[in-house]
């Protein structure tokens, strides 16, 4: 019996390693698939259309708004950011588990469409490493930085909304709590009754 796959929707504050994680966790297991984003932020570093981003206009996103093209979507730190539905309901349909990086607002907006999907946030050991490891990046300019930082202090508050925390002081390490939490999550009542109600 083929079964359901999961929705994982990993969160955190920039530079809490979340990436790292789950391209760890999509290596290890080939059962997850990842949801590309559309965002009208522009290409970062080595950054390629279609691969981590569909990078697109502001016009373009709102028309994917308007035409009810996303299935959450959110405003951050001035650029819109949000997921193409046809593409998840796909994988799903094709028993994959589809692993989302995005931020709370549209965690939430994803737990609230679909209660079953598992939230995950993810944090470095203590806040300090988060500067550290922004400025590491080279990427962003200092007034980036400096609102990428308070955005961070709010969505730690957030935190609490989610099912999990894990806490990313080694990826591997980090992205083996990840699997076990799919691993768990799998075998959850709501996923796994079939094999009760039949009987
Ligand atoms: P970055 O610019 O560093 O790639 O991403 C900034 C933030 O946007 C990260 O917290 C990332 O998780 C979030 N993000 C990426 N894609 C999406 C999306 O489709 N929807 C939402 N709501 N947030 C996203």
């Amino acid at each position: 019996m083929s079964e359901q796959g999961l929705l994982i929707v990993v969160s955190g504050p920039s530079g809490a390693g979340k990436s790292t994680v789950i391209s760890k966790v999509m290596s290890d297991d080939p059962s997850c698939v990842f949801s590309i984003s559309a965002t009208t932020r522009p290409p970062r570093g080595t950054e390629q259309n279609g691969v981590e981003y569909f990078f697109v206009d502001r016009e373009r996103f709102e028309s994917m708004i308007k035409s009810g093209e996303l299935l959450e979507y959110a405003e951050y730190v001035g650029n819109y950011y949000g997921t193409p539905k046809a593409p998840v309901f796909e994988s799903l349909n094709r028993g994959k588990n589809v692993i989302f990086d995005i931020e709370v607002q549209g965690a939430m907006q994803i737990k609230q469409k679909c209660p079953n999907a598992a939230l995950i946030f993810i944090v470095p050991p203590s806040f300090s490493e988060i500067e550290k490891r922004l400025r590491g990046r080279h990427t962003d300019s200092e007034s980036k930085i400096l609102q990428r930082l308070e955005t961070a202090r709010s969505e730690y508050a957030q935190a609490i909304n989610y099912d999990y925390i894990v806490i990313n002081d080694d990826p591997q390490k980090a992205a083996n709590e990840v699997k076990a939490i799919i691993s768990a999550e799998k075998c959850r009542v709501e996923f796994r009754k079939k094999y009760v109600l039949e009987v």
